[in-house]
């Protein structure tokens, strides 16, 4: 090497190692110290008077004492507040949008357009900081709700594994075929598929591929006893999903309501049962009564299974809602809806009652889902009061019904908890550490403890005290970035 060539070389390290300190320079850590705060975390009893370190969107030290700080660090004092960790939902739906069929969906581009911009926002505006997409039809949507500039986190399951041509959100069809091949006299599956490509084994590792966190299947016979049942998952089904789901570190889940369906899931290694069981055929909930036998039977062996039960309640109150008369007019729904999707309702909302109850008189579907109410309710107190795990879960949106308003939907779905006699403490554990710890998100969730993502709720009022408090939010942290609950309401 010629002189020429050293002294170049060496200008070339040079600026090599000054961009390179440059670089680490830009990478400044942004730290925030939250002081004087009431942590509530759900692994401890009580909460507690402390002070929370976020650099950047983790959490670096959760201490009793004031920590030690770096210059720069942004201070806010949080004196007389409560603070716990971002809420969890882990059964909704984010594609298609609330009440809208796919033909409303073609007619009215901007009534979407406005609500799916407001939809990543309304649940963070109820302190929904994580979300779990419980099967959708339509994976790509997904990538459009990431998209948004401040959003809950996101993890999904792919899109359902059907059972033949049987009940999901991804009803057996030409273009969402990715079904369980089973051998159905009622139902020819087309010689153009090869059972091949669904066998379990298939559809859990294509499932897999996708991205997702866990499988979904469904056991659903049917509603209406006078139509064919749907084919359902056998035994022998059931034992290789878990087989093929455990291998691969999927979480597995099964939609099921009724007895027929948690009655069989019951005996099966499963790890989530995605409803309630509140479906209870003759069976009747006298008023003062225990919960009938027929029920405890089945309840006991999934708390003794471990079967991690997500109570729904909000599936029925979302439907009933279509029959109340001044459901529209519930001031809080503005804060989760635009003034135009909400405009939409009101002037639909005699063709969407139609679309799901047909002719029946609106006191009987009143009437009936009181019932249904009822009987979810006492299940949901069973499984709480003989040690089950209850995992919250609000099902958003359940059907094709405006009663399930993204975020709000999970606010009253722990305010039906909390009717049903759960206790403010398991209704908290419920939406962060049962959840964190059942979808195996517990390295980065559902507690206050260092080096966890800083998604946090800051509370006016003690959720310890009073379900209120979860609507009573002051601010929701997002990955350590602070934002005033105002912000995310839909009515600036
Ligand atoms: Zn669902």
């Amino acid at each position: 090497m010629n002189l020429k060539d050293m002294k170049r070389l060496i200008f070339i390290i040079a600026i090599l190692f000054f961009s390179n300190a440059f670089a680490q320079n830009s990478k400044k850590v942004n730290s925030l110290l939250l002081e004087e705060v009431t942590i509530i975390s759900p692994e401890k009893n009580d909460g507690y008077i402390g002070y929370i370190l976020i650099n950047d969107n983790r959490i670096k030290k959760v201490s009793k004492k004031k920590p030690r700080i770096k210059e720069g660090t942004k201070i806010i004092n949080l004196k007389g507040r409560y603070i716990i960790p971002g809420l969890i939902d882990n059964h909704v739906h984010l594609s298609g949008m609330n009440g809208l069929t796919d033909d409303d969906i073609k007619d009215n581009p901007e009534i979407v357009k406005a609500f799916k911009e407001q939809l990543p926002k309304s649940y963070l505006y109820f302190g929904y900081t994580t979300l779990i997409d419980l099967a959708t039809p339509n994976i790509k949507e997904l990538e459009d709700f990431k998209k948004a500039s401040i959003r809950p986190d996101l993890y999904h399951v792919g899109s359902g594994a059907v059972i033949g041509k049987g009940y999901g959100i991804t009803n057996w069809s030409d273009t969402k075929p990715n079904f369980i091949y089973v051998d159905d006299n009622n139902q020819e599956i087309p010689n153009k598929y090869n059972p091949e490509d669904h066998s379990v084994k298939a559809v859990v590792s294509r499932i897999k591929e996708s991205g997702a966190i866990g499988v979904k299947t469904y056991y659903e016979p049917g509603f209406d006893p006078n139509v064919a049942r749907m084919p359902v998952p056998t035994t022998e089904i059931m034992i290789e999903l878990y087989k093929e789901s455990q291998s691969r570190d999927l979480v597995l889940m099964v939609h099921a309501n009724s007895i027929e369906s948690h009655g069989f899931l019951a005996k099966h290694k499963i790890d989530v049962i995605s409803h309630g069981l509140w479906r209870w055929g003759n069976i009747v909930l006298e008023q003062g009564n225990e919960v009938p036998k027929e029920i405890t039977n089945i309840l006991d062996l999934e708390i003794k299974n471990k079967i991690a039960y997500t109570p729904t309640l909000q599936v029925i109150n979302g439907l009933k809602a279509m029959a109340q008369a001044n459901y529209l007019e519930n001031p809080e729904l503005k804060k989760v809806l635009p003034s135009t999707v909400l405009d939409w309702y009101k002037i639909n909302k005699d063709k969407m009652y139609k679309e799901i109850f047909g002719d029946a008189p609106k006191d009987i579907i009143l009437n009936s889902f009181d019932r249904i109410n009822s009987q979810g309710k006492a299940s949901l107190k069973y499984i709480s009061r003989n040690g089950g795990v209850i995992v919250f879960g609000t099902d958003t949106p359940s059907s094709l019904t405006y009663g399930n308003p993204p975020g709000y939907n999970g606010y009253l779905e722990m305010k039906t908890m909390y009717k049903a006699g759960i206790s403010l403490k398991e209704i908290l554990k419920s939406a962060t550490i049962n959840n964190a710890r059942t979808f195996k998100l517990d390295s980065d969730y559902g507690t206050i403890e260092n080096g966890k993502i800083a998604n946090l709720v800051v509370l006016k009022q003690n959720p310890l005290k009073s379900i209120k408090a979860y609507n009573n939010i002051e601010y929701v942290i997002v990955r350590g970035k602070v934002v005033k609950r105002e912000i995310l309401s839909s009515k600036l």
